[in-house]
């Protein structure tokens, strides 16, 4: 089959009709904005590539100048798709592209008409597509994740875009849009159809992936305070655990809120909840880098060190238990003081499991809350026999 205009030109229209057909499912599903602005781009092509095809039985205006506009018009939803899947704003200014593309229809009959239509469309476009994926460049709040492959998907598209503009302006080229005449125009009917497909795909991955991602750190965090779950630190103690040699102990620290309940009964789950978050902030106040820390569930968490010591973890876990105990009794008056109990563990060896070293901390614990709670108890089992401390 030829490639000839006619059928490049069809293939496109059905190219662009299922491309937006497919990001309009997309976006039943998700319901994000971007994916509808993009589904609508593909529409608007669909449409102006059927009526591009009026140019052979003489219809110019229609089939050359609103044609043209409405490709100009589908790259300005693309833009529009970026802006949002970006949160960034747009500036007005970038309105006048409409009243660039208006002011064509004043262009005298000539000789250059074509050349000028196809330099001004081309310049128009290009600049669109320079600007999408220059908001797509990563940047600080990752909010273009997973956005890379787009970004340079519409650099790639702009950058035709703009050797077609820099060919319709260097003298002796024939362009002759009304007879699709001219070796730039075949070579963009191809880049069009080729477009559409690699445009559409990178715009499904771009969102996709970056759902994917959500997702992924949704479930590795607890809603409430968003401190790792236990799913989440299983997956990355063990790297951690592999650093633990006896030059750099490893601790773990398992911390319970003392009579917890009383703060739920006496003023609401909602209390309750603020107080697990301040205790959540300390934690990660106190956490050293390169350290984790997670909510196992209730008012129980875990804080997991490497190349630590016990002198270290005690005066650690004795800050957090004074300030809890502080922040604690000034918001909440009851019967027995609500105050935390630690049990920790420093080793030098990594443990067998994970789930063995919080079995471990959880016996230290609970001689910790029979003590008297309000105490750090500590084993240390990085010398030949454990050695038990409690403080105070
Ligand atoms: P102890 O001194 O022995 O630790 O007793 P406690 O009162 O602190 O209670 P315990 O640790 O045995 O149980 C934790 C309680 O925390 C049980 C439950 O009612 C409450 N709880 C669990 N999850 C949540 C939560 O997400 N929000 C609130 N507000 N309370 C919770
Ligand atoms: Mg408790």
């Amino acid at each position: 089959m030829a490639l000839d205009p006619i059928t490049m030109l069809t293939l496109s229209i059905a190219l662009a009709a299922a491309a937006s057909l497919y990001l309009a499912a997309e976006w039943r599903h998700v319901r994000e904005a971007s994916l509808l602005f993009w589904s609508a781009g593909f529409a608007t092509i669909t449409v102006g590539c059927m009526l591009a095809l009026l140019r052979s039985s003489g219809i110019l205006l229609i089939g050359i100048w609103f044609a043209n506009g409405l490709l100009v018009t589908a790259h300005w939803l693309f833009l529009l798709g970026v802006v949002r899947f970006t949160q960034a704003r747009l500036w007005r200014g970038w309105y006048l592209i409409f009243v660039v593309w208006v002011g064509m229809l004043l262009l005298p009959e000539a000789p250059w008409w074509s050349k000028v239509m196809l330099l001004v469309n081309s310049s128009l476009i290009a600049l669109m597509m320079f600007k999408a994926s220059l908001l797509l460049r990563p940047h600080g709040k990752s909010l273009s994740v997973g956005a890379g492959q787009l970004r340079y998907v519409l650099l790639g598209h702009g950058l035709f875009y703009l050797a077609k503009a820099i060919t319709a302006a260097v003298p002796g080229t024939l362009i002759d849009l009304a007879a699709f005449r001219g070796e730039i125009i075949q070579i963009s009917l191809v880049e069009g159809a080729i477009a559409i497909m690699l445009i559409a795909l990178s715009m499904t991955g771009s969102e996709r992936y970056r759902r994917e991602k959500r997702i992924e750190r949704l479930a590795a965090r607890d809603p409430l305070t968003a401190l790792y779950n236990r799913r989440a630190l299983e997956v990355r103690a063990p790297r951690l655990l592999e650093d633990v040699s006896a030059s750099r102990a490893g601790a773990l620290l398992l911390i319970d809120i003392d009579n917890f309940k009383s703060v739920n009964d006496l003023y609401g789950h909602t209390a309750g909840d603020r107080l697990l978050v301040v205790l959540s902030e300390m934690i990660r106040s106190v956490l050293p880098d390169g350290a984790l820390a997670a909510r196992l569930g209730g008012d129980e968490f875990v804080m997991l060190l490497s190349n630590t010591s016990s002198e270290r973890i005690v005066a650690l876990g004795n800050t957090l238990r004074e300030r809890f105990h502080e922040a604690a009794s000034q918001a909440f008056a009851t019967p027995d003081a609500v105050t935390l109990s630690i049990g920790a563990t420093v080793f030098d060896q990594p443990p067998a499991s994970l789930g063995a070293l919080i079995e471990q901390g959880d016996a230290t614990l609970y001689e910790s809350k029979r003590g008297g709670r309000d105490s750090v108890r500590l084993v240390d089992r990085t010398h030949a026999s454990e050695i038990a401390l409690q403080t105070p």
